[in-house]
Order: structure tokens, then sequence, then C-alpha cells
């Protein structure tokens, strides 16, 4: 666990969130300000700091979340849906700890903005 970091502390329960999912390795939750009628995140229970932290020491966590969406969205019945990862400013990332949006519910554009 990372010190001052917003996703390490809502995994370790210390800053309440609503929660999707939970197992030893990683925590789903809805996010604060949904952009679409469903919207949670998936983020590794250890402190990565985005994509570009992944490499052969932590990248089984990864696909271990991959697992758990294509696993909670089969429960929740949602057939379509998309997985978004921000990395770095330019990108959109806000929040410097590894977390893969869950966004479904609504007609959704491409190229994204
Ligand atoms: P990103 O901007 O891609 O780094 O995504 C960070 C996401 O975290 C945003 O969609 C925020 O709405 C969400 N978020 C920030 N704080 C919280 C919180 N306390 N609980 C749930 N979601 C949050
Ligand atoms: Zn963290």
């Amino acid at each position: 666990m990372k010190n001052d970091c917003l996703f390490c502390a809502i995994a370790a329960g210390e800053i309440p969130s609503s929660k999707v999912y939970e197992d030893e390795i990683c925590y789903a939750f809805y996010d604060i300000d949904p952009q679409a009628p469903v919207h949670f995140l998936v983020i590794p229970k250890e402190h990565i700091a985005s994509v570009a932290g992944i490499d052969g020491s932590n990248s089984a966590v990864v696909a271990h979340i991959f697992e758990v969406i294509a696993r909670v969205t089969k429960e929740k019945n949602i057939e379509s849906y998309r997985v978004v990862s921000n990395i770095g400013e330019q990108a959109g990332q806000s929040v410097p700890h590894l977390h893969f949006h869950v966004l479904s519910g609504r007609d959704m554009t491409w190229p994204p903005g």
C-alpha cells in the first residue's frame, strides 16, 4: 500500500466506496462520477501506477482482473461494454493507481474523445 494513494486507501477499506466485487488480488467499485448507466472501476490491491507499470513481475494481476471483468459482467447480464484505462495526464488519468473503467448501458462513440 502506497501512502497518500486514494485507490490504495479504497482497496484497504479506509475510504468508503460502493463495492461491486472483491477478492485477495483486486477490488471493484462504482465510479463516484459515472459516465454511463453502468460505470465501475477494477483495481489491483497492489499499488501499480498505471498500465505503464506492468511488467513480468505483476502482469498476472492484470490477467486476473480481466477474468473478473468477464465474470462480473456476465453475472450482471451486461453483454456489451467498454473497458478503458487512461495512462498519463494527456490521456486523462487523474488517479495514479492502475484502474480499468467498465462502462455500459448506453451507445458509445468511436473514436473516444
Ligand atoms: P481516471 O481519470 O481515468 O484516472 O479515473 C479515475 C476515476 O476515479 C474517475 O472516473 C473518478 O470519477 C473516479 N473516482 C475518484 N475518486 C473516487 C472515489 N472516491 N470513489 C469512486 N470513484 C472515484
Ligand atoms: Zn495505490
